[in-house]
């Protein structure tokens, strides 16, 4: 199996390339991003966020699983597919506040060691190169200007129809990647193997191209 580790800071187009390359390579796509966003998802729905200490309580009632359909990942609370509540700003917050809980990667990491060990797959996330899959065949770490990832998102969100403004965009932006760099446990770097690309001036296309040229380069 081909396994491939993209990590970078939120926004810089991580999941939107890492599915369209691997859409041309035949490899499934994995977003660890959704397992963190289901985790706060729970969190936030029993009122429990803001607390450490329950959300780690929570996990034992917590199961997530992720599925495929026709290559789309779909994520799983206690049995309930919930993709479509994950991509909300508050949930965006909550994720990077449970992900800086150490029980909390740990109840994750087995789930997406599996996935990588029974698949050819572009798994994306924050610590995958130096954490989950340290024996990545190919590690790459994708990034893009703050100010360039958070006018992604902004329009991201206005196709969406959310009511967002640029600069609360921003904010977030700056926010979660100095929660993201600066927690104690797997913070966002990129590893010693890591190829960097940055994609502020690249379009979709030529991002994509760039990934997949760099993946072949490591088959
Ligand atoms: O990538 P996405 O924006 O969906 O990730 C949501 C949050 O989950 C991030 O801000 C980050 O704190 C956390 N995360 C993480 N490790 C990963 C993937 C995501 O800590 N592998």
């Amino acid at each position: 199996m081909m396994n491939v580790a993209i990590d970078g800071p939120a926004g810089a187009g991580k999941s939107t390339i890492s599915k369209g390359a691997a859409k041309e390579l035949g490899f499934i796509y994995v977003d660890t991003g959704a397992l963190y966003r289901t985790i706060a998802l729970n969190a936030v729905r029993q009122g429990v966020i803001d607390n450490k200490d329950d959300v780690v309580k929570m996990l034992d009632d917590t199961d997530v699983k992720l599925g495929f359909e026709n290559g789309v990942q779909c994520v799983y609370l206690n049995g309930e597919e919930v993709s479509a509540y994950i991509r909300t700003p508050e949930i965006s917050m909550g994720a990077s506040k449970v992900s800086a809980i150490p029980k909390v990667r740990e109840f994750l990491l087995d789930l997406q060691r599996d996935i990588a060990k029974k698949n050819n797959v572009i798994m994306d996330g924050r610590d995958i190169a130096t954490v989950v899959l340290p024996n990545a065949e190919c590690k790459i770490f994708l990034t893009a200007s703050p100010e360039c990832r958070a006018q992604r998102r902004y329009k991201e969100l206005i196709e969406k129809g959310e009511n967002v403004k640029y600069e609360d965009v921003l904010n977030d932006v700056n926010e979660r990647d100095y929660n993201d760099s600066h927690r104690e446990i797997a913070p966002l770097k990129p590893s010693e193997e890591s190829v960097i690309a940055d994609t502020s001036e690249l379009t979709l296309d030529e991002s994509i191209a760039l990934i997949v040229k760099i993946i072949k380069e490591h088959m």
